[in-house]
């Protein structure tokens, strides 16, 4: 993808580097927590298995969440619930409209103030051998007012369907899916534009995260976890204490998570900052040599992805855009720390977000929208500070 909304190379340049410092500094601090736990030096391969075993308590295993988290909850009271909060949406569930399988759910959304119709969502929940693998959301039909359309926009999942009568359940991180891909769908119903080719998500790569992303404020939020998040058969509450323990167990081993992709980064846009006169240089030495100006060299860290097993250096539209995932979540973190300073799961915060960041697609230059919304530039503290990288 040709453009971008990060604006230019220097800016690509020092959002890494703001990180990097502060991200290395836990690493090497969770480096040493895990030596403990082993005599021989530790080494990249040793890294998760220790952080897995000193997780061994986190809340998803003393209890089983996933009996508090059933897909229809989770959908309805749960994504729908904030929809209607935020954005004073209806979702009805239109038994009448056949999807493109007979499994496939279609589901109407309307204002809940006026009954204005403004799009359908296609709900494709289960897995099946023809299917893509991964969540996505998708367009059928974009909106525009050039051609007086409405928006049809899918939403794809591959949970395997569960026995009849059983019900469907999910763990936190499926939750956090469903969460992430219904800010796409948002986006894509919200969309408030002219011409199809600017609608909705077609938005430059480096931003068409960000609502998605900042949508997934949701999932553990106290004004939304209560409400979806019930036994399937008791219908008791998931215990306070175990969702304080979900949101405490976000910011643990971000060190070496931020540190792995940033180096990763660092090796993408040294990539690309060759010219084809340069000679090929031999890829370990490069990838050190990329990692070490970055200031990334912790020992125990390995990047991501090394250059010989990159495929989002020049593959699949990326081509220097592995940082976006940085830079989505830079502008998310600053998006999630707004919402929660003005008012947070409200009709004030979710119009404003409609109206400078959803309704936009690409007609106006996004991060003129995200300024709108912010008062200014995305600030990086919020991000440093979810990352328990403050110190
Ligand atoms: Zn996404």
């Amino acid at each position: 993808m040709s453009q971008a909304a990060a604006g230019s190379p220097s800016n690509v340049q020092d959002m890494p580097a703001q990180v990097a410092e502060p991200a290395v500094r836990n690493a090497v601090a969770e480096r040493e927590a895990l030596q403990e736990l082993q005599d021989e030096p530790l080494a990249a391969w040793d890294w998760p298995f220790l952080a897995e075993r000193t997780a061994s308590d986190s809340p998803e295993t003393t209890l089983d969440v996933r009996d508090y988290l059933e897909l229809y909850a989770v959908v309805e009271d749960g994504l729908f619930h904030t929809a209607r909060e935020l954005f004073g949406l209806e979702f009805t569930k239109r038994r009448d409209l056949k999807g493109y399988l007979p499994e496939v759910e279609v589901y109407e959304c309307q204002r809940a103030e006026t009954g204005e119709t403004l799009g359908l969502m296609v709900a494709d929940w289960w897995t099946r051998p023809t299917k893509s693998g991964g969540a996505w959301m998708g367009t059928l039909v974009h909106q525009n007012h050039l051609g007086a359309q409405k928006p049809v926009i899918t939403v794809n999942t591959n949970f395997v369907s569960p026995q009849p009568g059983q019900p469907k359940l999910l763990t936190v991180a499926e939750v956090t899916t469903l969460f992430h891909e219904f800010g796409h769908v948002l986006h894509g119903l919200l969309s408030d534009v002219h011409f199809p080719s600017f609608a909705g998500t077609k938005v430059a790569r480096d931003v068409v995260e960000f609502p998605s992303q900042v949508y997934e404020m949701w999932v553990l939020h106290p004004d939304v976890l209560p409400r979806y998040a019930r036994h399937h058969r008791t219908g008791e509450q998931l215990p306070e204490e175990i969702a304080d323990r979900l949101r405490e167990a976000d910011t643990q081993g971000q060190g070496f998570a931020t540190v792995e992709y940033l180096a990763a980064t660092a090796i993408d846009l040294a990539w690309h900052e060759r010219t084809h006169t340069d000679p090929a240089p031999d890829l370990e030495t490069f990838d050190q040599d990329a990692m070490t100006t970055a200031g990334l060299d912790v020992d125990g860290v390995d990047p991501r992805y090394t250059s010989a097993t990159f495929k989002h250096i020049f593959a699949g539209g990326y081509a220097a855009g592995y940082y976006s995932y940085l830079w989505s979540e830079i502008i998310d973190a600053a998006a999630v720390e707004w919402f929660n300073t003005n008012g947070g799961l409200s009709r004030s915060t979710g119009d404003r977000f409609a109206s400078t960041i959803l309704s936009r697609g690409n007609e106006a230059d996004p991060m003129d929208g995200v300024r709108e919304l912010l008062g200014g530039d995305p600030d990086m503290q919020p991000l440093l500070q979810r990352r328990g990288l403050l110190s």
